[in-house]
């Protein structure tokens, strides 16, 4: 299966936090991950948790996984 990055994004616990926890069979809707940040979450794989803002410290992390720069300032 192809992956593009070693990690997934997965809405929890209010935020969008990256995991690199293998994806289950069924998905990750109601399963317990680790996250980059270093949390353990239940995955909330609902429509609204889409919209959830992206969990600071797993954007870095995921940012060096993947092995791209953060866009910095342009952000602000
Ligand atoms: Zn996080």
């Amino acid at each position: 299966m192809y992956r593009p990055h070693p990690f997934s994004w997965v809405p929890a616990d209010g935020q969008r936090h990256a995991t690199t926890d293998p994806k289950p069979r069924h998905g990750y809707h109601g399963v317990v991950v680790r996250t980059l940040c270093l949390k353990e979450v239940t995955v909330d794989n609902s429509d609204i948790g889409w919209l959830w803002p992206t969990c600071p410290s797993c954007n870095t992390g995921a940012h060096e996984l993947a092995g791209v720069p953060e866009a910095g300032e342009d952000a602000e």
